[in-house]
């Protein structure tokens, strides 16, 4: 498990190639023991968890992204099923619309931004602004390029007041998504989660891996780290992800407030 996240990381400012990355990858991991320390790395987060809701003065945001069937409702699932609910917002976001779509682009983002002592979960982000705007031009390149700096400003902010950030794109190749695709229509159960939308958009995948590349280029920042995912194996998607959120988790220091009173004195019948 050593050094897993640092293989996974975009290192800030560095020009890599998605076509670099095999979403195959288990990094040498093998899948039984990916499931012992899955289980060691969620009770490790419910502790963490705790320290954090205790401590309440800093929140954890963590953004999902990743192509349709990637993978990010069942990273939400899987991950973070120890952790105490109440602590817990997830956000998904969709197609604005009502208000959002009479706001900047942020304005619905920095609303679910956690408040403190939470882990507050987007289930896609602010990030899609930059992507399926892209890709599909909803609005002008002039307009959405200069997205890139407005993000990392806007969570250079957050994070110097206390939202620590950690961003995951979970990535599977296109043979991946056709089978999920082909479960989604073979399984009743999961039927419901087909969209024959899902099925245009894969015909932009080429467009969205270059849009994915530049975002992970120019937004993976000291203060809120990009890492991709090799997600094609769900356990290896699992282990990566609950070890990087604990490593962060870890690294806050977090602490215990400190009691409001002398408890050493305190007398009760
Ligand atoms: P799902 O994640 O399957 O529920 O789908 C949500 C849909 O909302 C996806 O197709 C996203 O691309 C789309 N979406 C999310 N945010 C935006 C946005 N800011 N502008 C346009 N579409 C968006
Ligand atoms: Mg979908």
């Amino acid at each position: 498990m050593k050094n897993l996240a640092n293989h996974l990381l975009v290192d800030p400012g560095s020009k890599i190639k998605l076509a670099d990355f095999d979403p195959d990858s288990t990094h040498g991991v093998s899948k039984s023991a990916a499931a012992g320390h899955l289980v060691k790395n969620l009770e490790r987060l419910a502790v963490l968890q705790y320290m954090l809701y205790a401590e309440a003065r800093r929140s954890l945001l963590v953004v999902l992204q990743g192509i349709d069937a990637g993978g990010k409702d069942g990273t939400i699932q899987h991950v973070m099923s120890g952790l105490n609910p109440q602590g817990v917002t997830v956000t998904s976001f969709k197609v604005p619309e009502g208000a959002e779509k009479r706001h900047d682009y942020l304005w619905r983002v920095h609303n679910a931004v956690p408040e403190w002592g939470k882990i507050g979960i987007f289930n896609r982000s602010h990030y899609e602004d930059v992507l399926v705007v892209r890709v599909h031009g909803l609005v002008p390149k002039p307009v959405w390029s200069k997205r890139y700096d407005q993000i990392n400003d806007f969570e250079r902010m957050l994070n110097a007041n206390g939202v620590h950030i950690v961003k995951f794109l979970l990535y599977i190749d296109k043979d991946e998504q056709a089978k999920r695709f082909r479960q989604r229509l073979d399984d009743k159960s999961k039927n419901w989660k087909f969209s024959p939308a899902d099925l245009k958009e894969r015909g932009y995948w080429d467009q969205y891996i270059d849009a994915y590349q530049d975002m992970l280029r120019k937004c993976s920042t000291k203060c809120a780290p990009w890492y991709v995912i090799p997600a094609n194996n769900k356990w290896f998607r699992n282990l990566a992800v609950s070890q990087i959120l604990r490593e962060t988790l870890e690294s806050m220091d977090l602490k215990f407030p400190k009691p409001t009173a002398d408890l050493s004195g305190i007398k009760f019948e």
